[in-house]
């Protein structure tokens, strides 16, 4: 599982304290990929090509927004695993305010 059997044959006199940073090493990519997984579920297609009232809409006057392409940004989790998200950036055409949806 995870990688733990090859990792004990290849420490066979770890530690307590060794085997506990490995396994957090392991549960830390695998929290960075669920989050990871989860976020990206929530936009499975570009809101550039729906429908103006299935977009996202402008936290400040309402409107929807209008895509600006795709952006890449890497969030820190709690776990010290870096999770990347691509989202589609949009600004508003009536405020002019930038948008990157959280997820
Ligand atoms: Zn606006």
């Amino acid at each position: 599982m995870l990688g733990m059997t090859q990792w004990r044959k290849e420490h066979p006199h770890a530690t307590w304290a060794e085997i506990e940073a490995a396994v957090d090493e392991r549960m830390n990519q695998l929290r960075a990929q669920l989050i990871q997984d989860v976020v990206q579920m929530g936009e499975s297609e570009p809101w550039s090509e729906m429908p103006p009232e299935e977009r996202p809409t402008c936290a400040t006057c309402g409107k929807p927004l209008s895509a600006r392409g795709e952006q890449t940004r890497f969030i820190q989790t709690t776990g010290g695993e870096a999770v990347k998200l691509t989202r589609t950036y949009g600004t508003c055409p009536a405020c002019g305010g930038g948008f990157f949806p959280p997820g």
